[in-house]
């Protein structure tokens, strides 16, 4: 028997998402939402990688510097947060834990562009100096406060996702590697480790592995992995309620307490190590921007790979020679606050509706 004769005489699904982080749930979650059988395939449990590693900031970092199309995602997702962290909460019970802390800039990484951007795009700010922050280290006048940003905890966030898609029907094949993809006559063909499986649509959402798989069928997408470190402090509740940005480095507040401290930016292929250099930076960081923090002990050290992309522009696609393979990856830094305008471009091109964004930007550099 051939492989494609076992794949059909095994199991077959409509469509099949490759990559459960939160890229790939969420599009699997609308999917289902409008009916469609899916499954969705990770090679480890869903959304431990990049999905599980990010801090959950619902802005680009200084959004000035970033291409308008990064933008227009994050203005969309923006929107749409609010009321998606309340339904997943009524559905599932899980808290996502969405706050509009706002976040402080230090006034240094601000220039006349990022003034302009801030007010052509009516983003509400004030001089840090204004604001009576409890408990804090912090210079406030020597940083801009931005009232309105939000964040969200991406692992809470992600596990309503899991637990939303399976009460929609989302078959979920954890622990299984997709090695191999095959097409022949229109349908695809996956080669895993727990057998094969022929699919009517594919969807790849495997971040930083991404362009590895599509390679098999002759595409090269210019995504690869590029590693960040965070350290995480284990603060007191209601210790710091906004985030902080400062020199290209931030420090972010859960609810519980618990303080983020990131991050690096490191070409390092598929190395996913954290290094005692990247915890002694950070450190650093914390010494100068807010050295309260000190007091308090580090819990953990991890690092994950940001599915880079040229500009950070993510793919979000039907491929031009395939009818029914379909892409979203490459969200790079900001795929926690792209991730709902994405999912939702990618399900308008799949279902064939208008989208609610051009999707021009998103499918222009592909070879
Ligand atoms: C340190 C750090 C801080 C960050 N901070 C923020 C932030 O504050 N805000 C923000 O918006 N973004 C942030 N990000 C970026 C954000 O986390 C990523 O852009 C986003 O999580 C990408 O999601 P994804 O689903 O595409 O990828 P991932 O979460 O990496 O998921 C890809 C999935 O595909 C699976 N997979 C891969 N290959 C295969 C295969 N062959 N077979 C089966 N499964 C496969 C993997 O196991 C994985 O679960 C940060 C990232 C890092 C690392």
């Amino acid at each position: 028997m051939n492989f494609i004769q076992e794949c059909v005489i095994k199991k077959e699904t409509d469509i099949a998402v490759v990559g459960g982080g939160i890229i790939g749930l969420l599009t699997a979650c609308l999917l289902a939402e409008q009916g469609r059988e899916v499954t969705i395939f990770d090679q480890s449990d869903l959304a431990r990688e990049s999905s599980w590693a990010g801090g959950g900031i619902l802005t680009p970092l200084y959004p000035w510097r970033y291409p308008d199309p990064v933008n227009q995602l994050a203005f969309r997702s923006q929107l749409i947060y609010p009321h998606l962290v309340q339904e997943l909460y009524k559905h599932t019970g899980i808290d996502s834990q969405y706050s509009e802390g706002g976040m402080f800039i230090n006034k240094i990484d601000i220039d006349e562009v990022g003034y302009q951007w801030l007010d052509k795009h009516h983003i509400d700010y004030m001089d840090g100096g204004e604001v009576t922050a409890k408990n804090l280290s912090l210079r406030n006048a020597d940083f801009l406060y931005l009232p309105k940003i939000a964040q969200v905890r991406n692992p809470r966030f992600a596990q309503a996702l899991e637990k939303r898609i399976q009460q929609l029907g989302v078959k979920v094949e954890s622990q299984c590697q997709v090695n191999r993809l095959v097409y022949e006559n229109s349908i695809f063909y996956l080669d895993t480790n727990k057998g094969k499986v022929s699919a009517e649509q594919l969807v790849i959402s495997a971040g930083a592995w991404s362009a590895n798989l599509l390679n098999d069928l002759g595409i090269s997408l210019p995504v690869k992995p590029v590693r960040g470190q965070m350290l995480l402090f284990k603060a007191e509740p209601n210790y710091l309620s906004s985030i902080i940005l400062s020199e290209g480095h931030y420090i972010i507040p859960r609810q519980d307490g618990r303080v983020l401290v990131g991050s690096t930016m490191e070409d390092v292929g598929f190395n996913k190590e954290t290094t005692i250099e990247a915890k002694e930076m950070l450190e650093s960081f914390v010494a100068k921007t807010l050295p309260e923090l000190q007091r308090y002990p580090i819990e953990k050290h991890w690092a994950g790979l940001r599915p880079s992309s040229p500009e950070g522009i993510p793919f979000i696609m039907k491929h031009p020679n395939f009818n029914n393979l379909f892409i979203n990856t490459g969200h790079f830094r900001n795929g926690v606050v792209m991730a709902p305008a994405s999912a939702e471009l990618l399900v308008d091109l799949m279902l064939g509706n208008k989208p609610i964004i051009n999707d021009l930007p998103f499918r222009s550099i592909i070879n």
